[in-house]
């Protein structure tokens, strides 16, 4: 049984599925797919989180995982490989390429004095993403959550490896896919991610949800169930082994395992009744922090009036800090296109407290105080992104948003967190969980426990299935030895 219909819950279903077991996933909300969610608005379809994944090519980190999942022929459209993401500071704009070497030379062209830098900075990354499968590998499994580069300052490499600061910030400036923190961003993490987009870039043309539902489909042809409006209300257990779960306060269904694709505090919640977890872990999981959230502004444009753009811009004020953003000001803005239709994304971050004082008024009731905030964050995300796109404003015909007020009502995302929770290179052996938990036959999946993002996530599921399957077995499925 499985608690969620995210990416993480549909992909343990998967291969729960494949290996034969009976699997059924149980999604609160009335569609599945988490974060991959897709929502329609006129004749617009929006992504609500995911807008784009890297490293989708034979021998790079992701394709060996979407291969074994089914997903490599949705329809993936490359971005610009001379330029998958512009990074703007000011009025100046930066490429950002496909390919290590390409990645180097394109920069080294503005910073000609940092090309061994930037090769030794690319380099390092690169090795990373080459390593990804020890993750899988039996005997390098349980070393996993103690590596080094989980124990060490992303932001203490960058400095260590490039003199530049602008450049440093160039090469921070696309990464509003993690949070920058000096204090906590784990080196394993910066490395992973950004690896993989520079081995290549992709967004998907016609919505992430085709993701879940490609997933959904196939557990159900492999002989198990994905039900939706079915919130899970509690976990039952005797003598530290899970018997089943409580669906809407009412249903009592039996399990022989249970997968928690929920954040690892709501998941203590439906054990809330349990004596076989002790004070001391749910203390530990209860003080863990999260990740901050994002604002999105969902922008239905005039056909024709703004030529798509095959990368994605990230434009960031000339003071901005990229790494510690401040706490209110709106110093950066990700502009995602859609490639099938007018439209397209401005994504900020923020943080929870900003939307605090309407988190206890229901859903389209917030008041007009709420909407005159969302209103004024368009309108600074506008003001920053105009500086890039100076036709932009002229070119809108209808503006959605969504808060972390929205990730907390629809996925039950605690507290609105984007990237789930925040791993800290102080502290990985407490900030990483693994899969296990005090009750035997419960399990953790999903993008709170290592890696966050579709990779991460990806990963994850991999390790949550091998506590139930054995790690060997799935290693041996995926055919990881041949991934290179
Ligand atoms: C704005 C934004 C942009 C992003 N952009 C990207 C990107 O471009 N590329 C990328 O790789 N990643 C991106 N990410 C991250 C990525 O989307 C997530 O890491 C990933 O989708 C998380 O999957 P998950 O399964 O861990 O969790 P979730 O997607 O949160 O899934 C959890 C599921 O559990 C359900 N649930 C919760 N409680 C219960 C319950 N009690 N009973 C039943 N069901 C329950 C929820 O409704 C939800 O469906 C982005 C995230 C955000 C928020």
């Amino acid at each position: 049984m499985i608690i969620g219909a995210g990416l993480g819950g549909l992909e343990c279903g998967y291969i729960l599925a494949k290996n034969g077991m009976e699997v059924v996933v149980l999604e609160h909300d009335v569609h599945i797919g988490g974060c991959l969610q897709s929502f329609k608005r006129g004749n617009i379809l929006f992504d609500t989180g995911f807008h784009y994944i890297g490293g989708l090519r034979q021998g790079e980190s992701l394709h060996g995982l979407f291969k074994y999942f089914n997903l490599l022929d949705l329809p993936w459209k490359a971005l610009d490989e001379d330029c998958f993401d512009e990074v703007v500071i000011g009025d100046r704009s930066f490429p950002l390429a496909v390919g290590h070497d390409r990645f180097v030379d394109t920069l080294a062209h503005y910073f000609p004095r940092e090309k061994d830098n930037l090769t030794k900075y690319v380099g390092f990354l690169k090795s990373v993403g080459e390593h990804i499968t020890d993750a899988f590998l039996p005997r390098e499994a349980s070393d996993f959550y103690s590596t080094s580069l989980f124990a060490r300052s992303a932001y203490q490499f960058l400095v260590d490896t490039i003199g530049d600061p602008l450049l440093r910030k160039i090469l921070s400036g696309n990464s509003l896919k993690m949070e920058l923190r000096q204090d906590t961003l784990p080196l394993y993490v910066f490395a992973q991610i950004n690896n993989s987009f520079i081995q290549s870039a992709w967004r998907i043309t016609g919505g992430g949800q085709q993701i879940a539902n490609h997933l959904a489909d196939d557990i159900c042809r492999m002989g198990g169930t994905v039900r939706t409006n079915a919130m899970v209300t509690a976990i039952k257990d005797e003598n530290a082994v899970a018997k089943g779960v409580v669906i809407n306060g009412e249903e009592f269904m039996e399990a022989d395992y249970i997968v928690c694709d929920i954040h690892p505090q709501e998941a203590l919640q439906l054990l809330a009744q349990s004596t076989s977890v002790r004070n001391i872990y749910r203390r530990r999981i209860g003080a863990l922090e999260n990740t901050y959230g994002m604002f999105t502004a969902y922008l239905a444009l005039k056909p024709e009036s703004l030529p798509y753009l095959n990368r994605n811009l990230f434009v960031h004020d000339p003071q901005a800090q990229m790494w510690n953003a401040g706490d209110i000001a709106t110093e950066s803005v990700m502009v995602s296109f859609y490639d099938n239709q007018p439209a397209l994304d401005l994504l900020s971050p923020m943080k929870w407290k900003e939307v605090e004082q309407w988190a206890d008024k229901p859903k389209g009731r917030r008041g007009e105080d709420y909407v005159e905030f969302k209103m004024q964050k368009v309108e600074d995300c506008l003001r920053l992104v105009e500086r890039r796109l100076p036709q932009l404003r002229d070119a809108i015909d209808r503006v959605y948003t969504s808060t972390p007020l929205s990730y907390n009502h629809y996925v039950l995302t605690s507290r609105g967190s984007a990237f789930g929770i925040r791993k800290d290179w102080h502290s990985p052996m407490t900030t990483v969980l693994t899969p296990r938990t005090p009750i035997s036959n419960v399990l953790l999946t999903g993008q709170n426990l290592n890696l966050h993002g579709v990779l991460g996530v990806s990963m994850t599921s991999v390790f949550t299935s091998a506590e139930i399957l054995g790690m060997q077995t799935l290693v041996d499925q995926m055919d990881v030895r041949h991934w290179k």
